[in-house]
């Protein structure tokens, strides 16, 4: 349960409390640029739909704790505070997981992909006022955006919560992800249906087998699912199919 520290104003040692859960120490600067975040999430809230929840403290654990749950699962070379390397979030809406990973991996450059201009905006806004260097904002649909040279099989991890079934992120996200590199996707327990059904659309894209890694939501202490998904080899040039194509007739 939430208990009293976690009153308006004081999410700060809400969030102190539930990334020790996790194993992480967050400095005084992280946490104020994870409330600072907060902050802005919820101000642009009342003009354009970036989230559902609207309590500080709900945001600080369903959201920001929540997204900090990744770093149990990047790779060795990725996890360490000064390693550097490239991590993208697609369809990061509010910035989720994307901006929180950011504030505490500073090293690593992370492109935030996000289909809708107006969370974009919000997006830019809010890598500006954090001065996050390292973010860069994509606006377009991931199926587009795979296909640009630049950025197709360019990651060495892709993240995504809460955009669509598994089969339809694969397609959206492996073709994005270096051989190698992985594809990490924010689920729940209940997700098993999903990911057994993904199983064709994972190898069609190139990836191999799903590793689970069970993970407890901070304060909440509610069961999380991140499923793994290594690139094993190089997605054929087809994939991933016109924009809507995927989400409309999963593989
Ligand atoms: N990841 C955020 C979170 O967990 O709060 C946002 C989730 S929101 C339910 C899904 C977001 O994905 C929306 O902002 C939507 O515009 C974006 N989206 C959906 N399909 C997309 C696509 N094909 N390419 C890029 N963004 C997409």
């Amino acid at each position: 349960m939430i208990r009293a520290e976690s009153a308006r104003g004081d999410s700060r040692a809400l969030l102190a409390r539930g990334a020790r859960e996790l194993g992480l120490q967050l400095t005084s600067d992280e946490l104020e640029m994870l409330e600072a975040f907060q902050e802005e999430l919820l101000n642009w809230n009342q003009r354009i739909n970036l989230t559902a929840i609207t309590s500080p403290e709900e945001v600080a654990i369903k959201h920001l704790l929540d997204s900090l749950t990744v770093l149990r699962a990047l790779p060795p070379a990725l996890a360490d505070e000064r390693a550097s390397g490239s991590l993208a979030d697609v369809g990061s809406g509010g910035g989720l997981p994307g901006i929180p990973l950011a504030i505490v991996r500073p090293c690593l450059r992370v492109s935030l992909i996000e289909a809708t201009r107006k969370k974009c905006s919000f997006l830019e806004h809010v890598a500006h006022r954090l001065s996050l260097t390292g973010v860069t904002v994509l606006h377009g649909r991931a199926e587009e955006l795979a296909h640009r040279p630049d950025l197709r099989e360019r990651y060495d991890v892709v993240v995504a919560r809460a955009v669509g079934a598994l089969a339809v992120l694969a397609e959206l996200c492996l073709p994005l992800v270096r051989p190698g590199g992985y594809f990490i996707a924010m689920k729940t327990p209940r997700a098993a249906a999903e990911i057994a059904a993904a199983r064709r659309a994972v190898e069609l894209m190139g990836g191999g087998c799903e590793q689970m890694i069970p993970v407890r939501l901070p304060i909440l202490d509610q069961e999380r699912l991140l499923v793994v998904i290594e690139k094993q080899r190089l997605t054929p040039a087809l994939y991933p199919r016109r924009p809507g194509v995927p989400a409309r007739s999963p593989l």
